[in-house]
């Protein structure tokens, strides 16, 4: 299981984004921030996709 805090991520927010592959997660994490912060498409820029990549934990 992949996990990544959305609070890491730089949201003031206590959910877990969970996948089980690496790819499931980023796809759930932005799914997340779209629904819930409502970040557009645009604003998960490459940077933005490595930083959170970066925060993954594995377990
Ligand atoms: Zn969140």
């Amino acid at each position: 299981m992949k996990t990544i805090n959305c609070r890491e991520a730089g949201f003031d927010c206590d959910y877990v984004v969970k996948g089980e592959t690496e790819e499931e997660v980023m796809k759930n994490g932005g799914e997340h921030a779209m629904k819930v912060h409502g970040m557009k498409e645009e604003d998960l820029t490459p940077e933005m996709t490595q930083k959170i990549r970066g925060l993954i934990r594995s377990s």
